[in-house]
C-alpha cells in the first residue's frame, strides 16, 4: 500500500502550517502536497494552548487558531487543505524515514513516497522520568505541548479549583501556565533551580519585576531547588512534592515546565545533527538536498549572530516554513535566510518581545516600576539584543530595526539615559519597511477576541473604577 507526492511535510504543527500556505501561495498544484501529522487536527498556532485556551471565561478553541491567524493572515480550517488539494493525514505517526529512498511508513503500514520532504516534526516535553522522577502516570501531574495536553491540564484545573498547584520550571511554558492557574483561582508555587524566572533570556532585573507581580498575585516562588519524588494517594494521583531542599508541598495538582527535546529520531544516521537539532543551510536544506528542515527541529545558520542556533518559537517556525517552501521551489532564488532571532510573551496583562541575542553586557532603561521598560544587549562594542515589556507597535519595530542594525555603542550610560529614544533615532535614521532586512517584524497582535475584548474590559473597568473613586474622593 503506498502514495506519492511531490512534496511531503512530515508533522503537522506550526511549521507545516505555515508552509502549506507558502506552498498554496506559490501555486502548488492538487494532489502534490501531503501533510502527515501525529496531531489529530489540522496545524495550529501552537502558542495559544497557554494561553487563551486555559481562560476560565471564553477559553479559545479550535477552529478559532488554526494556522495562520498569528500572522493575521488566514485562517486554514480543515475545509481549506480539502478545497485546495492537500493531503492531510491526521493521527498519523511516521514510524520510519529512509531518505536514500525517499519514503516514509507511517504507524499504520502505508508506505509515502515524495520528491521533497520537509521535517516539520517540532519538539516533545522532556519528561521527568528522563530525569529520575518518576510520576507513576498520575493523571494529576501535567504536561503542555500539544492539544491533547491542553485539554488534560484544562480538565485538572478545573476539577481543583481553590486548590493547591506546583510548576515545576521557570520558563515561559512554567510562567504562563502559572499566570493561567492563578486565573482559575489555585493557589501556586512555582519551583525552579536557578536564580529567577526565565534564566536564558532575563536579568535579574526584568525577572524580579515580573517574579515581584506574580507574587502580588499570590504565587510562591521556591528557588534553588528541583522535585526528587511525589507522593501519591490510592488512586494514584499526586498529593505532595518532594524538593531536594527537604520541604514537601501539598498539591492538587503540578505542572511540569522543563524544557523540550526536538523529534529527531526518524532522521538519526540519516542526517547531520547539530545543536540537537537538523543541520540546514540558509535555504534550510539538509545533509540531504531532497530533505528540508523548519521549525523547532531544525539548526540553522542564524547570520546575525554567526553561528548555527536551533531556536524553539514560533515566528521562527514560521519564517524558517516560508523560507524553505521558497529555496524548494524557487531553486535558483538566492535569497538566504537571514532572520532575527524573535519571541515574545504574554501573561496577565503583561506583554513583551525580544530581539536578537542576550549576549554580553546589559543596559536596562525605562521605568521599572512602571508599565514600559526594556533592555539592550552589547557585545563587542555592538547592539545585539533588545527586549521591550509594554511596548507600541511603533516602539517594538523601532527595537527590532535597531538590533538588525547593530549600530556601534560608545557609551553605555548614554544608552541608559537614551532608552528607548536611542532605537527610535537609529529607526528614524535609517527608516526601513516593516521588512528588516530580511526577517519581516511582525508585531504581534493578539490573536485571539479575547485579548482584544480583555484589553476593552480592563480598560472600561479602570476607567469605572477611576470614575468611582474620584466621585468617593471629592464626596470626601
Ligand atoms: C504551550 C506553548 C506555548 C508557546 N508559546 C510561545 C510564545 O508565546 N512565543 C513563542 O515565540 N513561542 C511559543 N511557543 C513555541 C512555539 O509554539 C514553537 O516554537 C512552534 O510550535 C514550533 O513549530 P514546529 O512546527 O516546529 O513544531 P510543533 O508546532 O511542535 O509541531 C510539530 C508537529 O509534528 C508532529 N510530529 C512529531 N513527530 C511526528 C511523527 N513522527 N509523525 C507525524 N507527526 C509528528 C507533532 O505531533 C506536531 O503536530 C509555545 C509552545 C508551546 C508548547
Amino acid at each position: 500500500m503506498g502514495r506519492a507526492f511531490v512534496y511531503v511535510i512530515v508533522g503537522g504543527g506550526v511549521a507545516a502550517g505555515y508552509a502549506a500556505h507558502e506552498f498554496f501561495k506559490r501555486g502548488v498544484s492538487h494532489g502534490e502536497l501531503c501533510i502527515v501529522s501525529e496531531e489529530p487536527v489540522a496545524p495550529y498556532e501552537r502558542p495559544a494552548l497557554s494561553k487563551g485556551y486555559l481562560l476560565p471565561e471564553a477559553p479559545a478553541r479550535l477552529p478559532s487558531f488554526h494556522c495562520c491567524v498569528g500572522t493575521n493572515e488566514e485562517r486554514l480550517a480543515p475545509k481549506w487543505y480539502q478545497e485546495n488539494g492537500i493531503e492531510l493525514i491526521l493521527g498519523t505517526r511516521v514510524k520510519s524515514a529512509d531518505v536514500r529512498r525517499k519514503t516514509l511508513v507511517t504507524a499504520t503500514g502505508e508506505t509515502i513516497s515524495y520528491k521533497y520532504l520537509i521535517v516539520a516534526t517540532g519538539a516533545r516535553a522532556l519528561k521527568l522520568e528522563e530525569f529520575g522522577v518518576n510520576a507513576l502516570d498520575a493523571p494529576n501531574v501535567c504536561y503542555l505541548r500539544d492539544l491533547a495536553d491542553a485539554d488534560r491540564l484544562v480538565e485538572v484545573m478545573q476539577s481543583c479549583s481553590g486548590g493547591d498547584a506546583v510548576v515545576i520550571g521557570g520558563g515561559y511554558i512554567g510562567m504562563e501556565c502559572a499566570a493561567s492557574l492563578v486565573i482559575n483561582k489555585l493557589n501556586v508555587t512555582m519551583v525552579f533551580p536557578e536564580a529567577h524566572c526565565m534564566p536564558r533570556l532575563f536579568t535579574s532585573k526584568i525577572a524580579s519585576y515580573y517574579e515581584e507581580f506574580y507574587k502580588s498575585k499570590g504565587v510562591k516562588f521556591i528557588k534553588g531547588t528541583v522535585l526528587t519524588s511525589f507522593d501519591f494517594n490510592f488512586d494514584g494521583k499526586v498529593t505532595a512534592v518532594n524538593l531536594r531542599d527537604g520541604s514537601k508541598l501539598p498539591a492538587d495538582m503540578v505542572v511540569i515546565g522543563i524544557g523540550i527535546r526536538p523529534n529527531t529520531s526518524l532522521f538519526e544516521g540519516q542526517l547531520t545533527m547539530e545543536k540537537g537539532g537538523i543541520k540546514v543551510n540558509s535555504k534550510m536544506q539538509s545533509s540531504n538536498t531532497s530533505v528540508y528542515a523548519i521549525g523547532d527541529v531544525a539548526a540553522f545558520p542564524v547570520k546575525t549572530v554567526g553561528e548555527t542556533r536551533r531556536l524553539e518559537h514560533v515566528d521562527s517556525a514560521r519564517k524558517s516554513a516560508r523560507h524553505a517552501v521558497a529555496a524548494i521551489m524557487e531553486p535558483e532564488s538566492p535569497a538566504e535566510f537571514d532572520y532575527l532571532p524573535f519571541f515574545y510573551s504574554r501573561v496577565f496583562t503583561f506583554s513583551w518581545q525580544f530581539y536578537g541575542d542576550n549576549a554580553g553586557e546589559v543596559v536596562h532603561f525605562g521605568d521599572f516600576s512602571g508599565t514600559t521598560f526594556g533592555a539592550y544587549w552589547i557585545n563587542n562594542g555592538h547592539l545585539v539584543g533588545s527586549f521591550l515589556e509594554g511596548g507600541t507597535k511603533e516602539q517594538y519595530e523601532a527595537l527590532a530595526q535597531a538590533t538588525r542594525l547593530k549600530p556601534r555603542i560608545e557609551n553605555l550610560d548614554e544608552l541608559e539615559r537614551e532608552g528607548l529614544g536611542f532605537a527610535m533615532s537609529v529607526n528614524k535614521k535609517h527608516p526601513s519597511s516593516k521588512d528588516v532586512g530580511g526577517s519581516s517584524i511582525i508585531v504581534e497582535k493578539p490573536v485571539y477576541v479575547w485579548h482584544a475584548t480583555a484589553g476593552v474590559v480592563i480598560a472600561a473597568s479602570v476607567a469605572a473604577f477611576a470614575y468611582w473613586y474620584g466621585r468617593r474622593r471629592r464626596r470626601w
